[in-house]
């Protein structure tokens, strides 16, 4: 597997705990490089547009109501086999399924409020990583 990015967010949740800093110091540890990194608050209509592949999912408008809350960061995060390794180290959506040690586990609060975000393929990570960036945010 060669080098990879992938798109992360520290969600809602997270920023309100003050625990960005924990989840971004387990970012690195796991060797991901930070290619770009932002914080911002969504608004209701970039949260929608954001998350616009589950518009007919039950809970859209929960989700993107929670996604425009608060502040979230977003990372385009590096390493070898990227997309796959952040999901492993966010862990399951519902922290109740996730793996020990993973972030979620450790962090999540539900299933919603469940802290961190990852691309899941690599044309999401595409799409997701411009939603954020352009060219002159990637180092
Ligand atoms: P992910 O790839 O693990 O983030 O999961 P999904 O792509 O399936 O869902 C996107 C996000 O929607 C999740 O991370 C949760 O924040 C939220 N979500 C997923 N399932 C549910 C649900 O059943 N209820 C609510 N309220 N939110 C959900």
């Amino acid at each position: 597997m060669s080098i990879q990015q992938t798109l992360a967010m520290i969600k809602p949740d997270a920023t309100a705990r003050n625990i960005t800093g924990k989840i971004i110091a387990r970012i690195e540890e796991e060797g991901f490089r930070i290619v770009a990194m932002r914080k911002l608050k969504l608004s209701k209509e970039m949260a929608e547009a954001f998350y616009a592949v589950h518009k007919e999912r039950p809970f859209y408008g929960d989700l993107t109501a929670f996604m425009s809350s608060g502040p979230i960061v977003a990372l385009c995060l590096e390493r070898e086999d990227a997309i796959a390794k952040w999901r492993e180290v966010m862990g399951a959506t519902n922290p109740e399924k996730a793996a020990e040690g993973t972030i979620r586990k450790l962090f999540a609060l539900d299933m919603e409020k469940n802290s961190v975000h990852g691309s899941d393929a690599p044309e999401t990570a595409a799409v997701e990583k411009a939603f954020f960036f352009n060219g002159i945010d990637f180092l």
